[in-house]
């Protein structure tokens, strides 16, 4: 028997008991070459692992060679990508590795990416590019440091083949990705359904995601209505986590959005420079549909298509009314930690006025979002309190044109820490610490990393990167 912790863990074949109508059993590919890259001990854990027991050696053999005996299940989905239905997609690359109950008592999906082709790869390689995976790791640890409820990389293997790419100069290394999140289970994967015309398996795969992910609604008789409304608040706050943590996914399609409600799938993501509502990530969004201001009318409307798989067993007015309030909840949430980054719990109603000007300060200025909020954060002290010239002694911002907004911003920042007891300052100044991560991927940075291991196989920078993305 093998002593590999990773092969041994208690794998719970939670969707693998639904049957075959969701997946099909697949297997991985066999690479050249594995080369453990990246992995995540933060999430050992999680996983009831102590770090120090896992070998380098047990992640390449569980998750590089795939060597153990668990049926992998490639997933299959469709999904509306860029406003069309697309009835040919599914797990193209990767699999359900398995499902693991976490000490947290939350059952994890182990999902690969770049684990070769399946009944779904359309005619692609079934790969990830090195690059690819290097982003996804960033990405992920970046948004988690930022409080955004996201999946996170297990582990990343450098696997020795050549790929080619449009987008990369090619031949480009290759990568395999262990993603650890709650579910892989999608929107388009009830799309897939309804398109079938399979009211049963809805309803089945529906019992299955409450009981599992939302076990609180378990029992009830409107227990579907009342999934479609949490579903909406979850999305709705996801939304704004992206928004306030200044992210743009880039490919907000329906199989790219979790029935958890969770962020997931980081391709062409960025983090914007500035405040732009009209950044664009993705090259190949030549309309701007999934831009960083559009994320949440765009997941929106992609709870509102997932209305028609849900039709078949939820009243259209008990979906209506479950997505109603998703503006509302999107504004509260978005405002909530607009005003946590900060420094402000959020309970004072008089800082919309400041909320306000702050945006407006990031939108005319267009200073650099990150490092604002980072410097409010790593200058703070309390004795902004006392004399408002006190404030931003050492700002890299530079009013310049700008100096009557930076002057009222400045204002209206004192007038909001006067308005608070001095016994506060302590709480602000922890929760800028909190809410404002010191080191936010932005893409010159992560392609200055790209460029060192591309061109001299330097991975020093990558390993710095992540240590200060993570710092507090
Ligand atoms: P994504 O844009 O990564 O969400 O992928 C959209 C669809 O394309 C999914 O069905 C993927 O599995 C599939 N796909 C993406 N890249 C590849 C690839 N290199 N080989 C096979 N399928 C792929
Ligand atoms: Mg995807």
């Amino acid at each position: 028997m093998s002593a590999n912790p990773l092969l041994q863990l208690d794998y719970e074949p939670s969707l693998e008991r639904l049957g075959d109508d969701y997946y099909d059993l697949v297997a991985a590919a066999e690479f050249p070459a594995h080369i453990l890259r990246f992995r995540n001990d933060d999430l050992l854990p999680t996983l009831g692992l102590e770090p120090q027991a896992v070998s380098d050696a047990a992640f390449i053999e569980a998750f590089g060679a795939f060597q153990g005996v668990r049926p992998f299940l490639a997933l299959r989905y469709h999904g509306y990508q860029f406003g069309e239905y697309n009835p040919a997609l599914g797990d193209g690359r990767g699999f359900l590795y398995g499902q693991v109950r976490g000490t947290d008592g939350v059952l994890y999906d182990l999902g690969t990416k770049g684990s070769g082709t399946t009944p779904y790869s359309r005619g692609g390689d079934g790969r990830l590019t090195l690059k690819g995976g290097v982003r996804e790791v960033l990405a992920a640890e970046a948004l988690h440091r930022a409080g955004v409820n996201t999946s996170r990389c297990l582990s990343l293997i450098e696997t020795g083949e050549a790929l080619w790419r449009g987008d990369e100069p090619s031949p480009t290394r290759s990568s395999v990705m262990i993603r650890m999140q709650q579910s892989h289970i999608r929107f388009g994967t009830f799309e897939r359904l309804h398109a079938l015309d399979r009211k049963d398996l809805i309803a089945i795969l529906l019992d299955h995601v409450i009981e599992v992910y939302y076990p609180h609604l378990w029992g009830r008789s409107d227990r579907y209505a009342l999934l479609y409304a949490e579903l909406v608040q979850r999305v709705a706050e996801l939304t704004a986590q992206w928004m306030s943590a200044g992210f743009c996914h880039a490919v907000l399609n329906t199989d790219n959005m979790a029935i958890t409600g969770e962020s997931f799938d980081y391709g062409p993501f960025a983090f914007i420079p500035t405040f732009d509502p009209s950044f664009t990530a993705a090259y190949f969004d030549h309309f701007g549909r999934y831009s960083y201001g559009r994320q949440p009318a765009i997941c929106r409307w992609n709870l509102e298509m997932l209305q028609r798989p849900l039709e078949r067993v939820i009243s259209s007015s008990d979906l209506e009314a479950g997505l109603a309030p998703f503006n509302a909840h999107y504004e509260q949430a978005y405002r909530q930690r607009m005003l946590n980054k900060l420094g402000f719990d959020g309970s004072n109603l008089e800082l919309d006025e400041l909320l306000k000007l702050t945006l407006t300060l990031l939108k005319e200025t267009q200073i650099g979002y990150h490092s604002f909020f980072a410097e409010i954060a790593q200058q703070f002290s309390s004795d902004w309190r006392d004399d408002v010239d006190n404030m931003f002694s050492q700002a890299s911002v530079s009013p310049g044109e700008f100096a009557n907004l930076w002057h009222n911003w400045k204002n209206s920042y004192f007038n909001a820490l006067l308005s608070l007891p001095e016994a506060e300052m302590d709480a602000i100044a922890t929760r800028l610490r909190t809410h404002n991560p010191t080191t936010t991927p932005l893409r010159p940075e992560i392609e200055r990393v790209w460029d060192a291991i591309a061109q001299q196989d330097d991975w020093q920078s990558f390993y710095t990167l992540l240590q200060q993305i993570q710092a507090h």
